[in-house]
């Protein structure tokens, strides 16, 4: 198929197509692992077939780009070594010492760890503020220093939604840019850059790798000029996504859209069970009409997802118990697999935010909610939680 039939199709069509043309010697319809770091030119200074180095371009990497600019209908995509790694990237092409950016007060771990232990002492600072509420975000915007409006949706553990159209406006009133970390919704579920956001995160590492054998991490714009700048820095700060890992993290990608369905369905099932189970406190997922964002959350989302929060009326050390119980769900890190996971988010993924304004209720559990046989997933529960 060719990239602009691919480019103009459904969904599917562009996981699967976009990025790559069956190779014309061999008719590989898979990208080749280009396990090569450098290619012989033609001459000096001429380029034999546009590649010279793979810190600067690798075939097997531009392929994934292609495909992951495609499902977000963005003009670039950028494939990096991690998540972490393509908001650094991000963070050193469109900030400098002196700036200012609004983060999520529920921010990820790792990327409030970044922005307050790199970013801060680099000469950037940064606001919390909670994402579903626009007011807040508004006031927490300085004008003529924010440069970013960073939010997640939903966010990392507690699933809060944010408005993105309405977050790009009170972004761009203030001269600043629209981040989106679209990490746990994969863009199956939701495309931010056509609700007005100016670049999409994404830890490919979660449902776009899908199988949680690679880590990876993503940028996708449609500006060419913040594509350029994005460009300029993932050559010049080296953090690239290998060939393998961008082979492993493209192959993921062309399944996405039955994985998160089926996700989504599991999710659905072991919400009602969770919601009816007497040792449950609060059920969190934007399914649920009582969750705050329920509204929010069904204008930008096909579905709601696969991530699961919850509350257990006995405590902390109940939480801890109900954890090192389950057998089918594995007890980890991570999420957007096809395994089901669960973990304690205080003591794990947001450990490094305890004591700061974004620690998490100690009897939250975290579930990831894989593609297992529902009825096991919801057996396996039970009897952990006793
Ligand atoms: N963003 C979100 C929402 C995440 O959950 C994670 C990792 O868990 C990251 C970013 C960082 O990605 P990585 O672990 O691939 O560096």
């Amino acid at each position: 198929m060719t990239q602009e039939h691919a480019n103009k199709g459904g969904f599917e069509t562009r996981a699967i197509h976009a990025g790559y043309e069956p190779d014309p010697t061999t008719g590989a319809v898979n990208p080749p692992i280009y396990a090569s770091s450098t290619y012989k030119q033609d001459g000096v200074g001429g380029l034999r077939g546009g590649y010279e180095y793979s810190r600067s371009a690798n075939p097997t990497r531009t392929a994934l780009e292609g495909a992951l600019a495609a499902v977000e209908s963005g003009e670039r995509g950028f494939a990096f070594a991690s998540g972490l790694a393509a908001e650094d990237t991000l963070l050193r092409s469109l900030t400098r010492p002196g700036d200012h950016l609004v983060i999520p007060d529920d921010a990820y771990g790792g990327t409030f760890r970044l922005v307050d232990k790199v970013a801060k002492p680099w000469g950037v600072e940064h606001t919390p503020a909670p994402i579903s509420d626009l007011d807040k975000v508004a006031a927490a915007i300085e004008p003529g220093r924010t440069r970013l409006v960073w939010v997640e949706t939903p966010t990392n553990p507690l699933l809060n939604i944010g408005d993105i159209e309405a977050l790009a406006t009170i972004a761009h009133d203030a001269g600043a840019l629209l981040v989106v970390d679209n990490t746990f919704a994969s863009p199956y579920l939701q495309q931010p850059l056509t609700l007005g956001a100016d670049v999409v995160v994404h830890s490919t590492t979660k449902y776009v790798g899908g199988h949680s054998d690679v880590v990876g991490g993503a940028l996708v714009v449609r500006d060419l000029e913040l594509a350029d700048r994005i460009g300029f820095h993932q050559n010049a700060m080296g953090a690239v996504a290998g060939p393998f890992d961008a082979y492993l993290t493209h192959r993921g990608l062309k399944t996405l859209a039955v994985r998160m369905d089926r996700h989504c369905d599991n999710a659905e099932r072991i919400v009602d069970f969770l919601c009816a189970h007497p040792a449950v406190g609060d059920v969190i997922y934007p399914g649920l009409e009582t969750h705050p964002g329920h509204h929010v959350a069904g204008k930008q989302m096909k579905r709601f997802g696969g991530m699961i929060s919850f509350r257990v009326r006995a405590g902390e050390q109940k939480a801890l118990d109900v954890c090192a119980a389950t057998e089918v769900f594995t007890l980890g890190e991570s999420l957007g697999g096809v395994e089901s996971l669960i973990e304690h988010p205080g003591r794990m993924t947001h450990a490094s935010v305890a004591g700061t304004e974004l620690e998490v209720p100690g009897d939250l559990i975290r579930l990831s909610v894989g593609i297992e046989t529902v009825e096991d997933l919801i057996d396996d529960l039970d009897r952990a939680l006793g």
